[in-house]
């Protein structure tokens, strides 16, 4: 996927639904040559030991945070943050920053290794209302029932887990009226492999209007 070295690179949001096969995609990109971000990667990165961002965490949230040998312990955070919205959006202002500013370094290495294009993997894109940020947005989409399907097989979940979970994202029939690309997955691997293919020059040569 190498490009014109002066061109600003397409960075493009890439998500799903649970079970969709969003992960399934951003793998077809890896081994397309186009580098994938993955955004839940990236903000465990940023409060890795010693950084910046845990020293942030630390100093609004207190040592209680923290694991014995001196790491993050997210479930700790998650219960500080859990219920207050006030702490939540304290976390989220404070981590925000650091991630972004990792994004644009990656980008701009990805620019300089000479890639026209690069994918931000993001399972909450919409939840979070971070579509702004990208040239275009690509959905992984499948009908409730197929969701429902590789939940259980993947997940081993009850019916109340698996419709509690599926409660709590935007449903992936709204995701695609909010979307630019949509591959659908019902189907097998290969039918979502041929339509991977079609994207791709279509990611490429894409213009925002
Ligand atoms: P999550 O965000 O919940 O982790 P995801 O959208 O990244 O999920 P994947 O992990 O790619 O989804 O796929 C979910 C499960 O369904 C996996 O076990 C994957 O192997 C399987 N799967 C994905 N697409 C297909 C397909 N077309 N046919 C059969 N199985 C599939």
């Amino acid at each position: 996927m190498s490009g014109h070295k002066s061109q600003t690179i397409r960075w493009f949001g890439l998500t799903g639904g649970i079970a969709s096969g969003k992960s399934t995609v951003a793998q077809m990109f890896v081994e397309a040559g186009v580098p994938v971000v993955d955004a839940d990667l990236l903000a465990r990165q940023v409060v890795l030991p010693g950084s910046l961002g845990l020293s942030q965490v630390v100093q609004a949230f207190g040592t209680k945070v923290l694991s014995q040998s001196g790491e993050l312990d997210r479930k700790k955070l998650g219960q500080v943050v859990f219920g207050n919205p006030q702490a939540l959006l304290q976390l989220e202002s404070l981590l925000h920053p650091l991630i972004q500013l990792r994004v644009l370094e990656m980008r701009s290495q990805f620019q300089q290794q000479g890639h026209s294009l690069a994918i931000y993997d993001v399972p909450l894109l919409f939840e979070k209302k971070s579509q702004a940020q990208f040239e275009a947005v690509i959905l992984v989409w499948c009908d409730l029932e197929t969701q429902r399907i590789r939940m259980k097989s993947r997940d081993a979940l009850s019916d109340l887990e698996i419709e509690n979970r599926l409660r709590s994202q935007i449903s992936l029939d709204e995701k695609r009226k909010l979307s630019d690309f949509v591959l659908e997955n019902n189907a097998d691997l290969d039918s979502l492999r041929e339509q991977f293919r079609n994207l791709l020059p279509k990611l490429q040569s894409f213009e925002k209007a």
